[in-house]
């Protein structure tokens, strides 16, 4: 049982008006956190859910809308945690992709897609350590960061290119960040298979959703379908004092999807 392992924390959650961030904020809210920042970049409803979810939860919310790409706007977001005086847990969860069909097609993804891939996947994340990093210095114990990256940028699957060289970035942005920003703050990763979001939902009608559910389901190790909560857990572990010796480290919680499918005599 983790308990109130957040008691009296500060937490910011960037991308959490819906799926893995929302279910990161709540989790940090069920578990004593005292403040929740609550990031978004257009989804003003359903970010406004999520905070009374965690209002629900016992913690105080506070919505900031901002584009992670912006560096004034991280600086903006970072802001929003000033005045509780530190910041113990940054979760660098706002993403976005473009996706293409066929990773072969090399003009499936225009060079300014691919820019934007990165501004918000990648440089996002740097910007919201460095608006942040006071305040997780201030923190009474090492703060933590977790990225969001995805077993994509591992393995040089997923939804395009871009998408996979901009996860990959960000698991070596881990590492090196790790290292630079120790012992103040410890910096992690995971790296989640697929999700049951909303993200695949914006390019798929819910009978091909339901098809890739039951595409992935067949196809891990584990034979499930990740929802948010299921990722949620692992990340919010890897900013908690049990995870007080971990740093620099990359989660895979793919329900086995790297592992590939098992030797035939196994099916
Ligand atoms: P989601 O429900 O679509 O959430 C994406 C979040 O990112 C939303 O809150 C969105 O805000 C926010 N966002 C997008 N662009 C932003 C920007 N420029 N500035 C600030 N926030 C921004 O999808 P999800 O599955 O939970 O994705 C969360 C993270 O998990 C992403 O980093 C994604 O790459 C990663 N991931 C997802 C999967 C999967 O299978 N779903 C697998 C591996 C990794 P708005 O709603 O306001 O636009």
């Amino acid at each position: 049982m983790s308990g109130k392992d957040f008691e009296g924390a500060v937490v910011i959650v960037t991308g959490a008006s819906t799926g893995l961030g929302r279910a990161i904020a709540v989790e940090t809210a069920s578990r004593g956190a005292r403040a929740v920042v609550v990031n978004y970049a257009s989804s003003a409803a359903e970010a406004e859910t999520t905070a009374e979810q965690v209002r629900a939860q016992g913690a105080e919310a506070i919505l900031c809308q901002a584009d992670v790409a912006d560096d004034a706007a991280c600086r903006r977001i970072a802001e929003a945690a000033a005045p509780f005086g530190r910041v113990d847990a940054l979760f660098n969860n706002a993403g976005i992709t473009k996706f293409a069909q066929n990773h072969g097609d090399l003009d499936a993804v225009s060079a300014e897609d691919f820019q934007r891939l990165y501004a918000v996947n990648v440089v996002g994340a740097y910007q919201m350590i460095r608006a942040a990093r006071p305040l997780m210095d201030a923190a009474p114990r090492p703060a933590a960061v977790v990225n969001t990256a995805s077993v994509a940028g591992v393995m040089g699957i997923g939804s395009s290119v871009p998408y996979a060289a901009s996860k990959g970035a960000l698991v070596t942005m881990t590492l090196s960040l790790a290292r630079a920003l120790a012992p103040k703050i410890r910096v992690n990763a995971v790296c989640p298979g697929y999700i049951d979001t909303p993200w695949f939902g914006r390019n798929m009608d819910e009978a091909g959703l339901e098809r890739l559910r039951q595409g992935v389901a067949a196809s891990v190790p584990l034979q499930v379908v990740s929802q948010a909560e299921d990722i949620a857990g692992p990340a919010v572990f890897l900013a908690s004092p049990a995870a007080a010796h971990i740093t620099g480290e990359t989660l895979l919680i793919d329900a086995g999807s790297h592992l590939g499918r098992a030797p035939l005599g196994m099916r």
